[in-house]
């Protein structure tokens, strides 16, 4: 079991080396090596502000180290540096973001590539599932590829993730407006198909480049959330019945409707692609235990037969998306009060918990000039 080390000083097992892996709201994530041993690492820094961001802190490190599945990216150690910091040390995942991969265009968009993703995903959580958590903040950041030319991915990101047994209703208000489910924006108990409406919506974007309840600003994301409606652009046209009935199954308002991951699973769009790459042995492959040894190589299946989709608007969406990125955060500090206040007036939700559970970030510092101005737009 890793528990976050007290008495010990990460310098003195690990080195820093390289550009940054990347950027998350509460801190950056770093290449590293173990000292002894050379093994190399992602080292993810959380900056703890409150007592309650230590709370959180915690529970990310005891559901990682829970967590051991080949989708999963493994925790590998843990410290407490300084009196603001935790360090999580982890598998490192090398082959970016998926979105950055797919939107490539020497990546060969098929129908099969994307139910092969996103049969991944779904073995990722049911499994996470299984462990009795919600992860309550599945979105293209989270899902990483394991090397540049492959499609193996692994989740990454437990931040927001919460312990559920059904035992009593789990209200919970995080994660990003464009890929949560509508309870979580009504802030109405949540269960384990709550996570699958984000499938459904990656579902959505990777096969068309659209993003289902995105809209220009992130109140008007809120609303179409809220309302629920979407259909098929016609960049589906290409899309088989098949993989259309597996996003209609995950897209549906009522969460009761809507698939459990091991239904995902079974469903033909994906259990005739898990099939055809044996995915089943794959997984039965041996899963090593922390701080002993990183998970072993996987083959890679088969993609390229099928309709090819056009890349070119998932690449626009991927470009917007890193602007939207930026601009999100400085909305969602300006806005959220407000769009919290007018969505509890309508839903009359009391108490100051529901400001509490919105976790709202504070300002990265170069978006000092950005808040002057509060964009309202993402272009
Ligand atoms: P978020 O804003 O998504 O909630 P966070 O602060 O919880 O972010 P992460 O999502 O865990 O942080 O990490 C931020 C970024 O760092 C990721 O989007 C990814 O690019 C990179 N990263 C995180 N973990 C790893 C890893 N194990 N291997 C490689 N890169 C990683």
């Amino acid at each position: 079991v890793v528990r976050i080390r007290t008495n010990a000083k990460f310098d003195d097992f690990y080195e820093i080396y390289g550009e940054p892996l990347g950027e998350g709201k509460f801190g950056k994530v770093f290449q590293c090596r173990e000292r002894s041993t050379g093994l190399e690492l992602a080292a993810k820094f959380i900056k703890i502000r409150k007592d309650a961001d230590k709370a959180t802190v915690e529970r990310e490190v005891s559901i990682m180290t829970q967590m051991r599945h080949p989708r999963i990216a493994q925790i590998y150690d843990a410290f407490y540096a300084g009196t603001n910091d935790v360090i999580l040390l982890m598998e490192i995942v090398r082959g970016g973001e998926l979105f950055n991969r797919v939107a490539e265009e020497s990546y060969i968009l098929t129908e099969k590539a994307v139910a092969m993703i996103v049969c991944q995903i779904c073995e990722a959580i049911d499994y996470i599932h299984s462990q009795h958590i919600i992860h309550l903040d599945i979105k293209p950041e989270n899902i990483m590829c394991v090397s540049e030319t492959g499609n193996r991915i692994k989740l990454i990101d437990f931040g927001l993730a919460q312990y559920y047994d059904g035992s009593k209703d789990l209200y919970y208000m995080a994660g990003t407006p464009e890929f949560a489910a509508p309870e979580v924006i009504k802030y109405e108990p949540l269960d384990f198909r709550t996570d699958m409406w984000s499938v459904g919506v990656i579902t959505y974007i990777l096969l068309s480049g659209y993003s289902p309840f995105l809209g220009d600003n992130v109140a008007e994301t809120y609303v179409n959330v809220e309302r629920g409606e979407w259909e098929f652009t016609e960049e589906f046209e290409l899309v088989s019945e098949q993989a259309k009935d597996f996003i209609r199954n995950l897209l549906s308002y009522d969460k009761n409707n809507r698939m459990y991951p091991r239904e995902c699973l079974k469903h033909p769009w994906i259990a005739e692609t898990r099939a055809a790459a044996s995915i089943d042995t794959l997984l039965a492959q041996p899963i090593p235990i922390p701080r002993v040894e990183p998970i072993a190589k996987e083959a890679e299946p088969a993609i390229e037969d099928g309709t090819q989709l056009s890349n070119k608007q998932i690449k626009r969406y991927v470009v917007r998306r890193r602007f939207r990125k930026l601009a999100f955060a400085v909305m969602c500090y300006v806005d959220f009060r407000k769009i919290l206040i007018e969505l509890r007036r309508r839903h009359s939700i009391k108490g100051e918990e529901y400001f509490a559970a919105a976790k709202v970030p504070d300002p990265p510092e170069e978006m000092g000039a950005l808040l002057a101005k509060k964009p309202r737009d993402e272009e």
